[in-house]
């Protein structure tokens, strides 16, 4: 049995094709989070899909945003499935049950965390050394505290809480149980590309809770992590387990394994520099993940998110119910009985129009900086940077305009590959000697924090790609450089001498932006941003580094150059 967790950041992630996607992440059952989709949304070739059967969990709130959704192959199917953790999205037969003791939560509380479509539970029989079993899937996208919303952090803790007592509940009950997802922290230093940036680390109260969920979770922040996996699991009776019931079946399996991230900001081009945090997990109950998980890992190659897919192998397999449960989207409405006939063949004949009827479009899958990940602050003094990872060559040239070549740490494996070919930079292994010491001057982030007085992700790109023109340097066409003098735009840096001639002469017609300070590290043209953080500095222009975000020690990454924009001039 294998399985696999993924948050897409929008569904638009598998535009090649939902079962072309399935189908090379090679699983059984695919969870999937950031899905956007709400119900209005929904269409019928991403709910069903042949040879699989799916359940989703919507946002009754805004539409578009969060949303998670389980698609298990047919030799998968599981016999109960819930929406949520609460239970009161759950009038239909076929529900899971075991909800725990929810008397801590009143019951205003327990609608809103499971009004966001962050949960969806399946239920699945698995034959273990021929004795049949149940195991139960929670499928979670688990809330960011926006630091921004101080009541977000709040909610965040309180869907950690109900996660736990609906999980230890199951467990309870006879089932094995798998919590896999998004869960949005990082829980120990070795998940974090900058943990020694993070203020009291430990006291994030989202790891306090990772602590107490997971097995041996506290007392494994003093542990030598040369000492290997837990051998302390004999215990059989889950309620005599000294601390949490479940175990991270990654770090169980990987336990010294450093620079292993599961998610990147996308706004400073982290991945590249593998400047990231692992937020995504398959937790299992101590008994399945020392009896049951023989392989667990994770998937930095695949993009076409901010985060890769995780996957996790189990010895045991799979039996079938032989008919889906209620909550099954083929069911639903608006694809049941002749009318989702009707539609399949529309889509059929829509697929060889050159004009789709339903445009890529209207899939959501754009990011939304305000889901943005908590747990990466981007920042310069700490660990060192991971040396496996290979950075780009050309960091002046924007995401998707170049062919990518994949270059990772693990084996890339073939059809997936190929299969979400998105838009890396070119990666060519650094020639450089590394920098012996952290730039000591002040950074980035000291600098804007310092005018505008608060220290959080306060720079937004100044549109995307985060480039800025440089009218004498930049032409590629005349007609792309008149256009470019009228309205400053995005464009590539490469410089062209050819076109030297004709930039002079519009510079000399129309005056355009002033060019970008080179850094002074690498050389290169800077990019220009705005303070989008309220405060003294809201809408000041400034000039930074190109290059990708990364540790100060890595002299391929973003230096520390920081130039407000004169507007004197
Ligand atoms: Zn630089």
């Amino acid at each position: 049995m294998k399985i696999v967790t993924w948050n897409i950041n929008g569904i638009r992630t598998f535009r090649g094709g939902i079962k072309k996607a399935l189908e090379s992440l090679d699983a059984d059952i695919v969870c999937v989070q950031e899905t956007k989709v709400t119900r209005d949304l929904l269409d019928e070739r991403t709910a069903i899909i042949d040879g699989f059967n799916s359940y989703f969990s919507f946002s009754r709130g805004r539409s578009g945003y969060s949303g998670v959704a389980t698609y298990c192959r047919d030799s998968a199917t599981p016999f109960c499935v819930e929406e949520g953790l609460t239970g009161l999205l759950t009038s239909h037969e076929g529900a899971v049950g075991c909800y725990g003791d929810q008397t801590e939560f009143c019951s205003e509380e327990l609608q809103l965390l499971d009004n966001e479509g962050r949960a969806v539970i399946t239920q699945h029989r698995i034959m273990c050394q021929d004795k049949e079993k149940t195991v139960t899937v929670i499928n979670v996208y688990c809330p960011r505290a926006d630091p921004e919303k101080p009541e977000r952090k709040q909610f965040k803790l309180q869907f950690y809480k109900l996660l736990q007592c609906r999980a230890e509940a199951l467990l309870k009950g006879g089932s094995h149980v798998i919590v896999l997802g998004d869960v949005n922290t990082s829980h120990r230093p070795i998940d974090h590309c900058d943990p020694s940036d993070i203020d009291d680390f430990g006291e994030n109260p989202g790891r306090k809770w990772l602590n107490g969920f997971l097995h041996g979770g506290a007392q494994d922040e003093d542990r030598n992590e040369e000492e290997g996996p837990h051998e302390e699991w004999e215990v059989t009776s889950t309620d005599s387990i000294q601390g949490g019931k479940f175990v991270d079946t990654f770090r169980h399996l990987h336990p010294t394994r450093t620079n292993a991230f599961t998610c990147w900001s996308t706004m400073t081009g982290a991945r590249q520099t593998n400047y990231g945090t692992r937020i995504d997990y398959i937790f299992a109950d101590c008994q399945l993940a020392k009896k049951q998980f023989v392989a667990v890992d994770i998937l930095p190659e695949v993009e076409g998110s901010d985060h890769c897919p995780v996957w996790g192998r189990l010895s045991c397999s799979l039996l079938p119910c032989s008919k889906p449960p209620p909550l099954c989207t083929r069911y639903l409405p608006e694809f049941a009985g002749k009318q989702q006939k009707l539609l399949r063949f529309l889509v059929k004949v829509d697929q060889q129009k050159p004009v789709q009827s339903e445009p890529r479009g209207a899939l959501p899958g754009s990011q939304e900086e305000e889901e943005r990940r908590e747990n990466l602050k981007p920042h310069g003094a700490g660990i060192a940077s991971s040396k496996k990872r290979l950075l780009t060559s050309d960091p002046v040239v924007p995401k998707g305009k170049k062919p990518k070549t994949v270059k990772g740490s693990a084996k890339p494996q073939g059809s997936l590959l190929s299969f979400f070919k998105p838009k890396l930079t070119n990666a060519v292994p650094s020639t450089k000697a590394p920098v012996k010491q952290c730039e000591k001057s002040v950074g980035l982030d000291d600098i804007t924090s310092s005018q505008s007085s608060q220290k959080d992700t306060s720079l937004v790109c100044n549109g995307s790609p985060p480039l800025y023109t440089c009218s004498s340097t930049t032409e590629e066409n005349d007609q792309l450089t008149h256009r470019r003098h009228l309205t400053p735009q995005p464009s590539m840096g490469h410089s062209d001498p050819k076109k030297g001639a004709s930039s002079v002469f519009w510079k000399s017609v129309l005056h355009g932006p002033p060019p970008p300070p080179s850094c002074k590290v690498h050389g290169e043209p800077c990019v220009l941003r705005t303070v989008k953080k309220e405060g003294p500095n809201m809408g000041k222009q400034f000039f930074v580094c190109a290059r990708p975000q990364g540790h100060c020690s890595n002299p391929e990454a973003r230096c520390n150059f920081f130039a407000w924009v004169d507007k004197g001039k």
